[in-house]
């Protein structure tokens, strides 16, 4: 995670910088702001940036240091997290450690974390996750433990909001007497909920909800929202991505986008015309509007299957699962057809817009890949 991976907070990311070089950093952090602004991600780019063995000069982790990599696979040895979890068995203890998989599927799928998208993967069914007393133990017996490789032991914990009491108490006795060397970050999405006595006692970075347009243009650029969607979804949204990802549905939906564009790819080029209209029924059964943002989204990947076709993977911006798909699926796309395809599905859209009979529309569409994909 780099600052420049993280929208907006320009002045945070100074603010911590400076921290950096001046070596004057505090030994216990909160980042507090409201859910899905970055402030998980702000802790983790800063723990990676300290560090990292060879900062660039523009103020970021490197991303190729041994550290960095390490960042990159989460096995960075100085660096922990502490999350709120459920227990696993009723009556047995459960330790972050024990969910690490599912806290490394949730780091590596979000930037922008929200605490219902973690009760997901974590799939707790009716328990609520918290940060359990045994967990202080844990935290305890890692940060005793010297750092390997750098200077700085970081833990990196995810809403103190949600640790219980005994668990506090002990973090508490860290935080006022610190072991040298050692970095306390937490990340709150409701600081009035934190123990006063903890609260007090850190220092805390504020972090404002995003400025509107950067929302709108990460809606844009990542998603392939329409301008005029993008802007609205945006001011509804109250500075936060993942509430904004969530008002447009964007995960949900997504995995749905993802198999209906597989679907249309493997039937063009199978030439399986039963299933092309089986499909353009699907499609057209969703709402107008949804169909117009599917047909957008098929565009995004097209010209994102072309980019990595061309070799410019640096440039890419699909999920692991689009990029999956699109390692075999990218060698069809190329500079004969990216803007044949494009263009057809301008055509599709504006002729759904303007009430024409989708399943014709999205027919005569899927039959035209069948062609484009060959060429
Ligand atoms: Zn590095």
């Amino acid at each position: 995670m780099k600052f420049d991976d993280i929208l907006g907070h320009d002045n945070v990311k100074q603010r911590l910088r400076k921290m950096a070089a001046e070596d004057k950093i505090p030994h216990a952090l909160l980042f507090e702001g409201p859910e899905g602004i970055g402030k998980l991600a702000m802790a983790r780019a800063f723990a990676q940036y300290l560090h990292c063995q060879n900062p660039t000069g523009d103020g970021n982790p490197c991303g190729l240091c041994p550290s960095c990599l390490q960042y990159r696979t989460f096995n960075q040895p100085d660096t922990f997290f502490v999350f709120p979890i459920y227990k696993k068995k009723s009556g047995k203890d459960s330790f972050c450690d024990d969910f690490a998989g599912e806290w490394e599927e949730f780091l590596s799928e979000n930037i922008y974390a929200d605490f219902s998208t973690w009760v997901k993967i974590l799939d707790s069914g009716t328990a609520k996750p918290v940060i359990y007393n045994n967990e202080g133990d844990a935290i305890l017996r890692k940060i005793s433990v010297k750092s390997y490789s750098s200077r700085y032991k970081i833990m990196i914990l995810w809403l103190p909001e949600k640790m219980n009491e005994q668990c506090a108490n002990h973090l508490l006795k860290i935080i006022e007497e610190p072991y040298e060397d050692t970095l306390l970050f937490f990340v709150s999405n409701t600081p009035n909920e934190i123990l006063p006595t903890i609260y007090s006692r850190v220092q805390r970075v504020i972090m404002k909800p995003l400025p509107l347009p950067l929302i709108a243009g990460y809606l844009s650029d990542k998603y392939a929202v329409d301008g005029n969607l993008a802007v609205s979804v945006a001011n509804l949204s109250g500075g936060s991505v993942t509430k904004a990802e969530a008002l447009l549905n964007i995960n949900e939906d997504n995995k749905m986008f993802l198999e209906l564009f597989k679907r249309l790819m493997r039937s063009a080029y199978v030439k399986n015309l039963r299933d092309l209209k089986d499909w353009a029924e699907e499609v057209a059964g969703l709402k107008r509007e949804k169909c117009c943002f599917f047909l957008s989204y098929v565009a995004k990947l097209i010209r994102e299957n072309f980019i990595y076709n061309i070799g410019n993977a640096s440039l890419n911006y699909m999920t692991k699962e689009e990029e999956e798909f699109g390692a075999k699926f990218s060698p069809f796309i190329n500079e004969r057809n990216v803007a044949v395809i494009v263009n057809e599905i301008d055509k599709a859209v504006a002729d759904i817009s303007r009430n024409a009979n989708g399943k014709i529309v999205l027919f005569d569409f899927a039959i035209k890949m069948i062609i484009a994909i060959k060429s």
